[in-house]
């Protein structure tokens, strides 16, 4: 049975929680270590939710889509093997949260993915070997400055800004990840609705790509690409983020 986990702050302290309706039990300890349900309750309206991810590394990948790729001016054609990036932990924020859209930046995107959470070490392991290791899904919002991702080589600052990678609402576990739908919109009007069937490189061929590279630990993100749809985000606007099963990452944008 699907479980719905969450982050939030308690009396100053970061605290897991397992969300039943409208109630919060809280969870002593580490999700991805020693923990236990307690039978403490919040109600879910009075928490503070903090992005529902506690990585060692953000590893994302680009180009994920086949109509997101059409569209896009970083490749000419479908990649060969999975295109990756990193994002710094300095960018993770939560949902209701503000995007600072930096003033180096002249066109700041909204790029909607599904967001895979890694729930033991892994390192080399075949893409039949993955399904164990995922713990959940949750709504990544894959921030990016499309003015200087062009502009670098490389996309560290495209991608790495403070704001730039809101996560969340929930963290949820035994979704079928083969076929979730991924939908963005800007002000309540949709601009990206696709399923995770059309990704070019399925969730397990891309765990396992990932972690031939580096290990995987607990708790690790991974963000899987985005759809067609892309655009750019202006002062007061309100994005959000919605995977099915999942529930709506929604995040505010504010010029720096
Ligand atoms: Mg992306």
């Amino acid at each position: 049975m699907s479980k719905k986990y969450c982050r939030f702050q308690s009396h100053g302290a970061a605290t897991w929680g397992l969300v039943e309706s409208d109630t919060v039990r809280i969870i002593s300890g580490d999700l991805f270590a020693d923990h236990e349900l307690t039978d403490e309750r919040v109600k879910l309206a009075d928490t503070k939710l903090l992005p529902p991810v506690t990585p060692t590394k953000i590893v994302c990948v680009g180009l994920n889509y086949a109509d997101h790729v059409k569209e896009s001016q970083s490749a000419n054609a479908v990649p060969e093997e999975p295109v990756t990036f990193m994002k710094p932990l300095t960018a993770l924020i939560g949902p209701e949260e503000t995007i600072l859209m930096p003033a180096a930046s002249k066109r700041v995107d909204y790029e909607g993915e599904i967001g895979i959470v890694i729930a033991r070490t892994c390192h080399k392991l075949d893409p039949d070997e993955v399904r164990g290791n995922i713990f959940g899904i949750t709504c990544v919002n894959d921030v990016t400055a499309r003015d200087l991702q062009k502009k670098d080589v490389q996309w560290t600052r495209g991608k790495g800004f403070n704001t730039f990678c809101p996560v969340g609402p929930y963290l949820v576990t035994d979704l079928d990840y083969t076929e979730l739908n991924v939908t963005s919109r800007l002000n309540g009007e949709t601009r990206q609705s696709s399923n995770s069937r059309h990704m070019i490189f399925p969730i397990p061929r891309l765990v396992s790509f990932m972690c031939h590279v580096m290990t995987l630990n607990p708790g690790d993100l991974i963000v899987t690409g985005t759809p067609e749809g892309v655009g750019p985000m202006k002062d007061g606007d309100i994005v959000e983020v919605e995977v099915e099963g999942v529930g709506i990452l929604r995040n505010h944008v504010r010029a720096e």
